[in-house]
């Protein structure tokens, strides 16, 4: 029955794991015609999605199954880089007993993954502004996500997940650790770094954020960048706003190209990061509406990136203003249902290769070869909020020995959320934001 795997997602902790960390359970729950699953995983350098797919297409297409029955979608379509060949072999072969599911074929540009970017390009229907899938009767769901779905059907709970370490390490790998691993035990698994003077990015240089080694890996980390301190792209991320108004008053050209590449504008969307970046150095907006349409952005990183030629962060001012307009109590009032897309959209995509050299990412474009062992630790510190809504409830105290796989928080009474399980059986030595398990044998 489709309550039977909402019910199951909702008892495995299933989190959107493409990075959004929306509850698995909440969008199972919905009645829809087509089902998609995003495989475009097109944040440069990462490398688990199209691992996973290889490694384990049965559980993916199974995972698609369960879903399509939750939300009693009639179509499944898996929507794939055409450059990720040895996946889409695999695929084919499993799909074919299923006359309802097809694969779809991308090109490789950033962002294919993008939800509405995906959507038009499998449907060539325009989900409003502000909208999600749901509202043109399509659900999406990540790679991973399904697998979990899979997993979650033979009785596993979200305890570990497969991540990409690369960058300046000395073994580039996929591999799995439980939920919790800190992200320097995770570096140290991979050879450790190749440098002394080091930053971490995590998932993803373009969407991702710089973070502390201290941190731990959580059901929403895809995979971890070691770069130079100096790196250009963890420059970008670890500056501060108030350097960042200054070199935009003084280096912005009003050329607009941050707006012509923005993947969210081509595709008919009423947001102009140029003007917003005028409106910063003009101290006032020309039109308040090109201010809020700022909650229009997505954070994809196109107009820092790749399009401005100054080394401008149009997209991290888009954040900003987003930020302090819904501080100041401002809702979205951008719900335009959208038409038609820009005319020059198809000539304005932004090639990966050509943006992992704008990025000065070529020399860490490793292979990163899947490793299936699992990777054991000593201790982890499990997040209770990795998701989309309220933290979760520890269930547990501190000094109770705990069995790896036990529920040890829920999900607030009448809150979105999503349980959490202990990720390896030991102690429980602290509760705090987080809940630390300490292994006894
Ligand atoms: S980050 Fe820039 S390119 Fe991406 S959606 Fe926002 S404004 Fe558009
Ligand atoms: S691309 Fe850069 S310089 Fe050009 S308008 Fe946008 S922020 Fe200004």
């Amino acid at each position: 029955m489709s309550s039977d795997i909402v019910e199951m997602a909702r008892n495995s902790g299933i989190v959107g794991a493409g990075g959004a960390g929306f509850p698995t359970h909440i969008k199972l729950s919905a009645k829809v015609d087509t089902y998609i699953v995003n495989a475009a995983e097109c944040e440069p350098l990462l490398r688990v999605d199209q691992q996973l797919m290889v490694a384990f297409p049965e559980k993916l297409v199974n995972g698609l199954q369960l879903g399509m029955k939750a939300t009693g979608a009639k179509r499944g379509i898996i929507a794939v880089k055409r450059k990720y060949k040895a996946a889409i072999k695999k695929l084919k072969q499993v799909i074919k007993t299923d006359s309802r599911l097809e694969i779809l074929l991308l090109d490789d540009v950033y962002p294919a993954g993008d939800e509405h970017v995906l959507v038009y390009e499998a449907l060539g229907k325009i989900i409003p502004e502000s909208g999600l899938p749901l509202d043109i009767g399509v659900v999406v769901n990540n790679v991973y996500t399904l697998i979990n779905l899979s997993e979650a059907s033979e009785g596993k709970s979200i305890v570990s997940r497969y991540v990409t370490i690369t960058g300046a390490v000395k073994n580039p790998t996929t591999m799995d650790f439980p939920i919790g691993t800190s992200i320097k035990d995770a570096i140290k698994a991979a050879g450790g770094a190749t440098i002394d003077n080091y930053g971490i990015l995590i998932n993803g240089p373009m969407m991702g954020k710089a973070i502390d080694p201290k941190e731990a890996i959580t059901k929403l980390t895809s995979g971890i960048i070691v770069l130079p301190k100096d790196h250009f792209v963890l420059k970008m991320k670890n500056e501060r706003i108030s350097s960042k108004v200054i070199v935009t008053k003084a280096a912005c050209i009003r050329c607009q190209l941050c707006t012509e590449v923005c993947p969210r504008f081509l595709l008919g969307h009423e947001l102009y990061p140029d003007k917003v970046m005028r409106g910063i150095a003009w101290g006032a907006p020309e039109r308040p509406e090109y201010m809020t349409g700022t909650f229009l952005c997505v954070e994809c990183g196109a107009c820092t990136y790749y399009g401005c030629p100054m080394g401008l962060d149009p997209c991290k001012m888009m954040t900003e203003v987003k930020e302090q307009l819904r501080a100041e109590g401002l809702k979205n009032s951008h719900n335009r249902k959208v038409l038609s897309i820009h005319p020059e959209r198809e000539y304005r995509k932004l090639p990966v290769k050509r943006l992992i050299s704008r990025l000065d990412l070529i020399s860490y474009n490793h292979d990163c070869p899947i490793q299936k062992r699992k990777m054991q630790v000593r201790q982890v510190s499990i997040p209770l909020k990795q998701h989309i809504g309220d933290p979760a409830i520890p269930i547990v105290k501190v000094g109770e020995t705990v069995e790896k796989g036990a529920l040890i928080g829920k999900i607030p009474d009448g809150s979105l959320g999503a349980v959490i399980h202990a990720s390896i059986s030991g102690i429980i030595r602290h509760i705090g934001q987080e809940i630390v398990i300490e292994k006894t044998k």
